[in-house]
């Protein structure tokens, strides 16, 4: 993927509890590391959420995402992946509104809205996202902050031109940037892009 084109080299990270499927820890996401010079986004699905910052910040997390839903003390979370060095994302999911994330506009560099349901890939994308997308880019745009938005589940081509006019721009893709294996990534990448 990294010579494919990508940008970023998001790591979705579920525990089983948070969410219905176990994937990796931070031993993987180390491993993974010396691999590609681009930006590790990872994304974690776990709750409770801050006693594994440090290790996914040790481990070459250059940006953690944490869900708003995963506990109580959201902004005390994004603060703590602040002071490991690393970029800091929240992340809701179809059901959290907007303006969950307007008290902590402050705190982060980045808002990840998930399109599906996390626990599992290759599921279809959640329509009433986009009218969320927009929202978020409305509020990011009036705080005049720095802050990246990116949508997570069920992107492909055609959803993913539709969630870049509403306001996203990182796309996580995961089957449409895998699918046909690894000579085709590169023509993936430009298809989601709509270079292609
Ligand atoms: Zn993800």
């Amino acid at each position: 993927m990294t010579d494919a084109g990508a940008d970023l080299i998001h790591v979705d990270v579920m525990d089983g509890h948070f969410v219905p499927n176990i994937t990796i820890g931070p031993g993987v996401v180390r491993a993974l590391k010396p691999h590609s010079p681009l930006p590790f986004d990872v994304h974690l699905m776990i709750a409770p959420v801050d006693p594994f910052i440090p290790d996914f910040a040790s481990a070459g997390a250059d940006i953690v995402t944490v869900h708003a839903e995963a506990g109580p003390h959201l902004h005390r979370s994004l603060a703590l992946i602040r002071e490991q060095g690393c970029k800091a994302g929240v992340s809701l999911n179809p059901s959290t509104p907007a303006a969950a994330v307007a008290p902590v506009l402050d705190a982060v560099d980045l808002v990840l809205v998930m399109s599906v349901n996390p626990g599992f890939g290759g599921q279809s994308f959640i329509e009433s996202q986009l009218d969320k997308l927009g929202a978020l880019r409305r509020m990011i745009d009036g705080s005049g902050r720095d802050i990246a938005l990116e949508i997570d589940g069920g992107i492909n081509p055609e959803t993913g031109r539709r969630a870049a006019k509403a306001g996203a721009d990182i796309l996580v893709a995961g089957t449409a940037a895998f699918a046909g294996g690894e000579r085709a990534y590169a023509e993936n990448i430009l298809r989601l892009r709509g270079d292609a």
